[in-house]
């Protein structure tokens, strides 16, 4: 199974992956995660990725597209869900290409719909496990009291200003990506203010189709 979350920062495609991959089994391929992964192993690369992070910009699409393509190779081509990638159009066509070269389709791109202001106060409130990266708000899931506070992070990239910028960026490069995806048969817009599990729900009996 090979699944597809598109939609603007914050707007639950994290968490859905994490349920899906659960439910089915599937390998989460979360560029922003790798990224994370890569600026922690202090490389040259992780020091340039950062600094596009940290202003809210897209990281450089030649180091997004062997991030992914390793990802995607490493789990046997199959089984997995993407979740923030393709954010450019130069991704999405890559993307085409591989899959077409690899002989794969994608059985289903979900495309969560959340309105900016939404995502603002999302985003804002978010807090981050520093270990097991499991997210938190701080409103709606606030960590369980036997959490030790020290662990509890915000993202640089969950600053208010930071986030208007990571907004911009999606409607200006990465709202166009979903003109590659919308006539497809396996395409499904879903409101992504309705709660986790019924918006789980939704992507699990279109999967059953
Ligand atoms: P995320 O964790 O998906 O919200 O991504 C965090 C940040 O990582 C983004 O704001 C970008 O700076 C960078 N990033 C993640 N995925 C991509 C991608 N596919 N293309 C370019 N930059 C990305």
């Amino acid at each position: 199974m090979r699944v597809l979350m598109f939609g603007p920062p914050g707007a639950g495609k994290g968490t859905q992956a994490a349920l899906l991959v659960k439910k089915y089994n599937l390998k989460h391929i979360s560029t922003g995660n790798i990224l994370r992964e890569v600026i922690r192993s202090k490389t040259e690369t992780g020091s340039i990725a950062r600094a596009y992070m940290d202003d809210g910009k897209l990281v450089p699409d030649d180091i997004i597209k062997k991030l992914a393509e390793k990802a995607i190779a490493s789990c046997g081509f199959d089984q997995f869900i993407l979740d923030g990638y393709p954010r450019t159009t130069e991704q999405a066509k890559w993307l085409n290409l591989f899959l077409e070269k690899h002989n794969l389709t994608l059985d289903i791109i979900v495309s969560l719909k959340v309105p900016d202001e939404v995502i603002v106060q999302r985003l804002s409130r978010r807090r981050v496990h520093a270990v097991t990266g499991e997210n938190y708000h701080l409103d709606f899931k606030p960590p369980s009291p036997d959490v030790d506070p020290d662990d509890i992070i915000q993202r640089s990239d969950d600053h208010p200003e930071t986030i208007r910028e990571r907004l911009r960026v999606y409607h200006k490069q990465t709202k166009p990506v979903e003109a590659f995806y919308i006539n497809d048969p396996n395409y499904v817009k879903i409101d992504g203010t309705q709660g986790l599990d019924h918006i789980n729900d939704l992507i699990a009996s279109k999967l059953m189709v």
